[in-house]
């Protein structure tokens, strides 16, 4: 947890000093402040308290949030971690939201533990109930982190991950951004643009007698898959390259499974003019 009560105010951890009293802003019950040069200042419960915003927080997730706060008040933007949004279901925390210039909010997602479908779409519609605009980064997986192909990258280059397992919420957000899969990576502070393309395997050639002793053949090839994609991603990016706008409409995928509100977020990168300042 990054904030905490002092004073009926909102304070972030990394600005509270120890000696104060803090509260947790769910339950109200005092809050430890967490303050040490290895790990990411915080608050945290007492263990025996119950409060749903003491369930297990990830480093990384902590990390993340902090990452994007710092990055959107380097803009100038107001910016805040751990935002409560009265129409959200369950935790009503946005990890982050950024006002833009002209007032939009955008509630950004970073979401590092897997999420159903469902979930996904009663947080957004809730975002779009309260006019703010939805941003889903699901975590690169931890297995690709630590891939030499995607610590090795350089830039310009593309990286292509066969057989990729996808999680449900990567092919939600897949269709959410319109055919892109965008990935933050922990490792590298970046994000990693996504493709998800037909996965083709080899099966062998076979031939048999059938039940009435005809002769029949199958041809070898390449098929299909249907358990599978082939990823294919693009960055990284750097945060301070990455823009976030909003798109009006009402395209539906064609698949029940999936469906979006009217206004919704959409990722691109515009770098920056490099080494000229
Ligand atoms: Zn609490």
């Amino acid at each position: 947890m990054l904030v905490a009560i002092l004073n009926g105010d909102r304070i972030e951890a990394f600005n509270a000093d120890r000696g104060a009293e803090y509260f947790c802003p769910k339950c109200e019950n005092t809050v430890i402040l967490k303050k040490g040069s290895k790990v990411i200042h915080h608050f945290a419960h007492h263990p025996q308290v119950n409060c749903a915003y003491a369930k297990g927080e990830t480093l990384a997730h902590l990390a993340a949030k902090t990452v994007f706060l710092d990055e959107f008040r380097r803009r100038g933007l107001r910016t805040e971690a751990e935002y409560e949004i009265q129409s959200l279901p369950g935790d009503r925390r946005a990890d982050v939201v950024v006002w833009s210039p002209k007032g939009s909010q955008y509630a950004i997602e970073l979401q590092h533990t897997p999420i159903g479908v469902e979930e996904i779409e009663k947080r957004t519609f809730s975002y779009e109930a309260a006019e703010v605009i939805a941003i889903w980064l699901p975590f690169l997986r931890m297995d690709l982190q630590n891939d030499p192909r995607i610590m090795g990258n350089n830039e310009d280059s593309s990286v292509h991950i066969s057989r990729y397992m996808v999680r449900p919420m990567e092919k939600w957000a897949f269709e959410y951004y319109g055919k892109r899969l965008w990935l933050y990576d922990p490792a590298l502070l970046s994000l990693w643009s996504g493709n998800l393309l037909t996965n083709y395997s080899w099966r062998k050639g076979a031939d048999w007698y059938d039940s009435d002793g005809n002769f029949c053949v199958s041809e070898g090839g390449m098929f299909p898959t249907t358990r599978w994609k082939d990823l294919s991603l693009e960055g990284p990016f750097a945060l301070s390259d990455v823009r976030f706008s909003k798109r009006r409409d009402s395209r539906s995928t064609g698949k029940i499974a999936m469906r979006f509100p009217r206004i919704r977020g959409v990722l691109s990168t515009s770098p920056e003019p490099s080494a000229t300042r």
